[in-house]
């Protein structure tokens, strides 16, 4: 395990976390909002570092990216933990547990990208690695790690996250990234506040993410009933979009009943159509998903 980050305190036994906007302070021993990242002996350390829940060779178009190397495979790998709380998370049984609440094992940089490397050999659609399924950033220092190692191998590193991380984190780790996919999951900072996240983070993690110029980005807005599916914020969300890149691929995804978020149906597939109109107002690259 490497790459521990975090201030100590005045008192020398809290520590803070500098990962993301909740900066969650730490006394010893205790673990962060994500379930990834603790206060081992006085600093705070990830982790979740190498502790793989989840390994499957994935299509591209699944992650979702549209418009990059399509055709083409990704060796596909998530941890546990998020710092997110959404209650409609489709993967909530390794996003919303710490290690005591899922089945990890321990793969280190080496061995990932010495597994993804063989895959590549034997199918050379197989181009990289994809960090997904729970939030990568909460261990991010295993991302810089394996994506550094995937790059001296010829391999892509794929991103899948919810880019509700802190600025410094983005500028480690978008040098590495040849593809992202950010979650956009509303236009109101109401809404990320009842998710414990921070609108204006993810926000500035996009309009970095499309800065970089090795960095492919797309991103994704799951429309759910009564949260963030009316037109004027469909509009006001692709609006913003436009104007940090009006190329920027959005791809506009129907919600089923999950985890904690049973109160209402699917997304109407006339909704998600419609929004995904609004949206081609703005932008060029509008697809629908789940549909
Ligand atoms: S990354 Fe985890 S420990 Fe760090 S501030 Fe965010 S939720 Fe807290
Ligand atoms: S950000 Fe993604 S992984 Fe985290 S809780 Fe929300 S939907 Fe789940």
């Amino acid at each position: 395990m490497s790459g521990a980050s975090g201030a100590v305190s005045g008192n020398g036994t809290v520590v803070r976390c500098d990962v993301c906007p909740r900066g969650c302070a730490l006394a010893p021993g205790a673990m962060g909002a994500c379930r990834a990242r603790a206060n081992v002996g006085g600093s705070v350390r990830p982790t979740g570092y190498g502790r793989i829940t989840s390994l499957a060779v994935d299509p591209v178009e699944k992650k979702p990216l549209a418009r990059w190397r399509p055709g083409s495979t990704v060796l596909s790998l998530g941890g546990y933990g998020c710092n997110l709380h959404c209650p409609w998370c489709q993967n909530h049984t390794i996003s919303q547990v710490g290690e005591t609440g899922v089945g990890w094992r321990e793969v280190s940089p080496e061995e990932l990208v010495t597994l993804a490397r063989r895959l590549h050999v034997e199918d050379t659609r197989m181009v990289g690695i994809a960090y997904t399924y729970n939030e990568p950033f909460v261990c991010w220092e295993f991302l810089r790690d394996a994506g550094t190692l995937a790059h001296e191998a010829g391999l892509a590193n794929v991103l899948v996250s919810a880019g509700c991380v802190n600025e410094h984190v983005i500028h480690e780790v978008a040098p590495l990234l040849d593809a992202a996919n950010i979650d956009l999951k509303s236009a109101r900072p109401e809404t990320y506040r009842s998710l414990g996240g921070d609108l204006g983070r993810v926000q500035a993690t996009i309009e970095l993410l499309a800065a970089e110029p090795s960095c492919h980005l797309e991103v994704t807005t799951l429309v759910v009933p009564g949260v963030n599916d009316t037109p004027a914020e469909m509009d006001e969300l692709a609006a913003w979009l436009a104007d940090v890149d009006s190329g920027i691929v959005l791809h506009v995804s129907r919600f089923f009943p999950n985890w904690r978020k049973r109160d209402v149906g699917p997304t109407p597939v006339s909704v998600v159509y419609d929004l995904a109109e609004f949206a081609r107002k703005h932008l060029r690259w509008v697809y629908t998903g789940n549909c």
